[in-house]
């Protein structure tokens, strides 16, 4: 009988026993932990550009800068450093609503080939600035039909190839296989560019996560363009996998179901 207890229980309360109320909370901390670090990194991601712009903007305002040619130079870094802001909103955006699953698929029965040829076609430039040598599936092939949504599949293989060019060497080669089987459509992004490193390659998918931060940003990515591609192939209902040996070139392989209905859940 415990008395400090009798306000509550009124005379006579006897203890039984105890009820403990456990809840694992190691799931919510690790939540928490992936938020606070997202927040960190998006700011981080943000504070870069936003500094540069506003220095170069307060050097030209104080008219300190004379020369022409400066005054553009600085102007053009304006403008890239903004791009680069704008792109990461973008992305930012996109990301969020697919993990909101805001992203209703429009299916459409598409010739796939088709659809590399003309998703490759928008890179063109970056291809010839670098030098490189794209290899594509034979357009003269029967025509392949797949069940996609054709916007989100060729943001897939948009990514996919302009990694490919980013992370290539001048003159390299970059190759665009495709596989059909019965039920399923394979799609292999192969480059001969620096590779991967064996301790980093399964992070590449993470929010972020670069292996050679000030060689992404160079070529203006901003370290989510794996994610939302892993993202819009599973909303695809398919799989991503990735092999690289550092120094020697990549594979990105996605497989989707060519029917996108056949498969529930
Ligand atoms: P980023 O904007 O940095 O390219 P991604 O999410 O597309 O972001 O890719 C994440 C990281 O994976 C890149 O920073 C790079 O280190 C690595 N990576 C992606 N594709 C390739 C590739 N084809 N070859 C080598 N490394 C790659």
């Amino acid at each position: 009988y415990d008395a400090h207890l009798t306000p509550y229980y009124g005379k006579g309360w006897k203890r039984r026993g105890i009820i403990v109320v456990l809840h694992n909370i190691t799931n919510i901390r690790r939540l928490e932990q992936i938020r606070s670090d997202f927040i960190a990194n998006v700011s981080h991601e943000l504070k870069t550009p936003v500094t540069s712009v506003k220095g170069f903007t307060e050097t030209l305002l104080s008219n300190e800068v004379n020369d022409e040619k400066t005054r553009n130079y600085f102007l053009q870094i304006i403008y890239d450093e903004s791009d680069r802001i704008d792109r990461l909103i973008h992305d930012l955006l996109q990301l969020s609503r697919i993990e909101k699953h805001d992203i209703p698929l429009n299916i459409k029965t598409v010739d796939v080939i088709q659809l590399i040829h003309s998703t490759a076609a928008t890179l063109q430039n970056e291809i010839e600035k670098k030098g490189l040598t794209l290899q594509l599936p034979n357009l003269d092939e029967k025509e392949m039909f797949v069940e996609l949504d054709v916007d989100r599949f060729s943001q897939v293989i948009l990514n996919l190839i302009a990694n490919a060019i980013n992370y290539s060497k001048e003159n390299g080669n970059i190759k665009v296989g495709v596989v059909f089987s019965k039920d399923e459509f394979v799609l292999a992004v192969t480059d001969d560019g620096i590779g991967i490193p064996k301790n980093t390659i399964s992070r590449v998918f993470e929010r972020f996560y670069r292996v050679d931060k000030a060689r992404s940003r160079h070529s203006g990515g901003t370290g989510l363009g794996l994610s939302i591609v892993k993202h819009l192939v599973e909303l695809h209902k398919g799989r991503i996998d990735v092999e690289s040996v550092e120094g020697e070139g990549s594979t990105f392989t996605v497989i989707i179901p060519r029917k996108h209905h056949d498969v529930s859940s």
